[in-house]
């Protein structure tokens, strides 16, 4: 099952990210900040990273920054979450080494569509409408949750 390491600090984002991933086959472990991302790695071995871009005690940049001069994450795909979609915010992530961001509120086709490109998405447990059904709910849980603070 492909593990996604998931960097966060708000509660609630923390909560649909892993919500959505889950309902999709993903196995998600959450910490809150780029330090703990650091020490998950080196305890475990992870598909794929989600880093918000601000934590606090290290952030998302910082963060992505020292997973990249490591030799045995230098491929690790890294997928930054921003706040706002912000002018620069593109350059700022690739320019640490992501592969690629989302904005936030994260939505759920365009989740499932960056991860997919690097994870290949797990096969949904049960038939295409159970499948369809965890995706709309997937999607009101994230419409009811989104505009919390970042
Ligand atoms: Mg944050």
């Amino acid at each position: 099952m492909a593990r996604i390491l998931i960097a966060e600090d708000n509660p609630t984002n923390q909560k649909v990210v892993a919500c959505l991933l889950g309902k999709h086959g993903y196995q998600t472990f959450v910490v809150a900040n780029g330090r703990q991302a650091l020490e998950a790695l080196e305890e475990s071995s992870y598909d794929l990273v989600l880093m918000d871009v601000q934590m606090p005690v290290l952030d998302g940049l910082e963060a992505t920054k020292l997973i990249r001069k490591d030799a045995r994450w230098c491929m690790l795909p890294v997928v930054g979450l921003t706040a706002h979609a912000m002018a620069g915010d593109r350059e700022r992530c690739l320019g640490a080494g992501m592969n690629d961001y989302l904005a936030k509120p994260v939505r759920t086709p365009a989740l499932l569509e960056t991860v997919g490109k690097y994870v290949p998405q797990p096969e949904h447990a049960g038939d295409r409408t159970a499948g369809a059904t965890a995706r709309a709910a997937g999607a009101r849980i994230s419409r009811s949750l989104s505009g919390g603070r970042e």
